[in-house]
Parts: structure tokens; C-alpha cells; sequence
């Protein structure tokens, strides 16, 4: 029985994309389309420049048959990474080649539609300075640093950015630069570029990164699960320590796992100590140097983040979970913390078969999520079929 019966042009794209299939004949017995059905939709998507027939593979009987292929490098994705203090904006093709990069300061205090004005210069720039097309734009990907209520693609109350609850940043970039927007937490970005750059495989991820907060992306199925309010995952707002002895978090509460043990913790409690330290990056630079009382909270933060997510790893029994973020990347002491905290916490069965693990992409895992993001997007079926049927509704 054929797996996708009567399938539209851009469901047989899809089919390409993911590698389900490579020759006509193939596509012919997953879709079981007649032959002369096929070729309709062959047409519409070669002449739209989606798909390719090239080369040849070596059929094990009968003629060779013509590789179909999805030309990922001839389209742009701008993925733009917003921090607490800073944008990383990187213009990518659709394979993940980084062809231009730009990065600086960004303030959220300011008004959302100033900092949506000068990141839509920002972008018009970086496409400017490149010399492609910007006809050639599938999209632009943006990762915030807190929730994001995915169905309406608008943030949902996010601490570190008082003033854009539920701000129609996708809509205001997209009428500055005409080209389909995305937006998502940063930490399902990073979780979903590491997942597809490094364990594409793993049924089941849970991405943690630690930087100046702390947020987590879960990826069930190489897909971010996001929960019902783009809450799933933010775990830096889960009380662990009393009240009465609890710093005050940006959210409003007291006591938050991001007010004890996220970089931004640490800067204050190495601040409290006499310490000259102003960022997270300052932080990490006395951890990988050794720095007595800085390996120490950092063990004292990784413990405290173990804790907190030894009950994550119950309850989802990962495969893998990816360390992210500047904190984690300054020494093996905060890896090795969490690690010993998850394993004291839970039951063997839940931890046999898990890698705990740092980012392989580091700064990059963002941008490279947002571009799967934009290109899972830009190129599902549903997108592909509508703008298919726009150019085939124009004149000749
Ligand atoms: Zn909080």
C-alpha cells in the first residue's frame, strides 16, 4: 500500500527533503501516483526550481535511473539570535553554510518597535553586503530568550524582556522586509540545530542552556515540543531555594533556579564576594582559569541545576541532554556536577542509556535551529502547494 496516497507536490517535495526517497520510481511506489499525475507535479516543482533530477544512481536492474534532489544552497535564511545584552545575526544558505555574520550590542529596554526597526535594517544589511539576491530569502528565523506562544508566534510573558508580552514581532519584521518570519525560544533553536547537526537519530533530547538565565528546549521526534503556551522547558523559574532566603528573579518570584544557579547568579554572588565581574562572559573566564571560588559556585550551580532537572529526566527518559551557553562551556566542573546530581537522583533504568553532554555547535546552535526552523516552515507541503498555486494563478 502506498504510504502517502495522492500526495500533492509539496508533500512529494517533503518526501526529497527528508531522503525518504531519491528516483521517480521510488516516489512513484511511496505516493502511488499514476505515472502521468507524477509528472504534472515534476513539472510544477522543477519549473518552480525546487526540485532537480541530476546525476544518475545504478538501478540493481534496468536502466539508471536520475537522482531527484532539493537545491538547499540556492536559498537564504537570515537567523537572528537575540540575547539578554546582544544579536547575533548570521545569513545562512538552506544547507547551513554561514555566509555572513554580524553581531553587537541590543538593548530590550528600549521600545520593541525600535529594537524591530534597527534589527530589520540589521538584516537588510547583511543580505545588502552579501551580494545574493534578496529574492532569494526563504525567510527570516528569530530566537528569543523566553516563551513563545508558537500558534500566534508572539512572546508570552518573558521575564528578561519586560514590554513584548505578546508583541507581533513576526508580523512588524515581515512588513519591514517581505519575507515569511519565525520566531521560538532560543533554547528550541539550539536544542533543534544540535539535534540535527549531532543526533539526528535520538528519538528523545532535552537541551539545557545556561547563559545569563537558564532555559531548556525539549525535542521529541528531532521537533521542538513547546508545550501548550510555549512553556515547556522553562524550567529557570522552578523555586529552589526558600523564600525568605531567595534573591528576586526577574520573573518577580524569589528563589529561582535562574537566581541561584544561571551565569547571572554568578556574577552576583562573585560580585557579593568582592569580585570584579560584569558579565557572564567575565565568569566564565575566571572558571576556565581555575579561579578557587568561582569553581566552586559553579559546581554549587551545576549541583542545583542537576536537581532540578534529575525530575526532567525522569520523566521524559532521554537519550541525550546537551549542555549549552557560556556557563556551561567554561569548564568541565559545572558538566560534571550536573552529571553527578542527576545520577545520586534517579533510578538507573532512567540514566543507562543517557549521554549527558556539552554543545557541539556552541555559539552557532542557535542560528543553525533557526535555519532548520525556516526551512522546515518555508518548505513544508502545505507552504509549498499554496505557493504553488499563487504562481500558477498569475498571468503567463
Ligand atoms: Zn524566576
Amino acid at each position: 500500500m502506498p504510504a502517502t496516497p495522492g500526495a500533492s507536490a509539496g508533500q512529494i517535495l517533503e518526501l526529497v527533503r527528508s531522503g525518504r526517497v531519491r528516483t521517480r520510481r521510488e516516489l512513484q511506489e511511496t505516493t502511488g501516483l499514476s505515472r502521468s499525475t507524477l509528472s504534472l507535479r515534476m513539472v510544477q516543482l522543477t519549473s518552480a526550481g525546487y526540485l532537480r533530477e541530476t546525476g544518475q544512481v545504478a538501478g540493481s536492474t534496468g536502466r539508471p535511473a536520475k537522482i531527484l534532489s532539493f537545491d538547499e544552497a540556492s536559498h537564504l535564511v537570515v537567523a537572528v539570535d537575540l540575547g539578554a545584552t546582544h544579536a547575533h545575526l548570521a545569513l545562512l544558505d538552506g544547507s547551513g553554510r554561514v555566509l555572513r555574520e554580524q553581531a553587537g550590542p541590543l538593548k530590550f529596554d528600549t521600545s520593541p518597535d525600535e529594537v524591530i526597526r534597527s534589527l530589520g535594517r540589521r538584516i537588510g544589511e547583511l543580505v545588502e553586503r552579501s551580494g545574493r539576491s534578496p529574492s532569494e530569502l526563504a525567510g527570516v528565523g528569530v530566537g528569543i530568550p523566553g516563551p513563545v506562544r508558537f500558534s500566534t508566534q508572539r512572546p508570552n510573558m518573558p521575564p528578561l524582556m519586560p514590554g513584548w508580552h505578546d508583541y507581533p514581532v513576526t508580523e512588524r519584521l515581515r512588513s519591514a522586509l517581505g519575507v515569511p518570519v519565525f520566531l521560538d525560544n532560543d533554547a528550541n533553536l539550539m536544542g533543534l540545530g544540535e539535534v540535527r547537526a549531532r543526533h539526528p537519530e535520538a528519538a528523545s533530547v532535552l537541551f539545557v542552556k545556561v547563559g545569563t538565565g537558564i532555559g531548556a528546549g525539549v525535542i521529541l521526534g528531532g521537533r521542538p515540543e513547546r508545550g501548550i503556551a510555549g512553556g515547556a522547558g522553562d524550567i529557570g523559574h522552578i523555586r529552589i531555594v526558600p523564600e525568605s532566603e531567595g534573591h528576586r528573579c526577574s520573573c518577580g518570584a524569589l528563589g529561582c533556579l535562574a537566581t541561584e544557579a544561571s551565569g547571572g547568579a554568578l556574577v552576583r554572588q562573585l560580585t557579593e564576594q568582592g569580585r570584579s565581574v560584569s558579565s557572564v562572559e567575565d565568569v566564565a573566564q575566571l572558571i576556565a582559569a581555575g579561579d578557587p571560588l568561582a569553581v566552586s559556585l559553579a559546581e554549587r550551580a551545576g549541583h542545583l541545576l542537576g536537581d532540578v532537572l534529575a525530575t526532567s529526566v525522569a520523566l521524559l527518559n532521554p537519550g541525550v541532554l546537551v549542555l549549552g551557553g557560556r556557563l556551561a562551556a567554561a569548564g568541565s566542573q559545572f558538566l560534571d556536577a550536573v552529571r553527578e546530581s542527576i545520577f545520586r537522583r534517579t533510578v538507573p533504568l532512567a540514566t543507562r542509556e543517557l549521554s549527558i553532554v556539552l554543545s557541539a555547535l556552541g555559539p552557532d546552535a542557535a542560528v543553525q535551529g533557526a535555519r532548520h526552523m525556516v526551512m522546515d516552515q518555508a518548505f513544508s507541503p502545505d507552504a509549498v502547494d499554496a505557493r504553488l498555486a499563487a504562481r500558477e494563478a498569475q498571468p503567463a
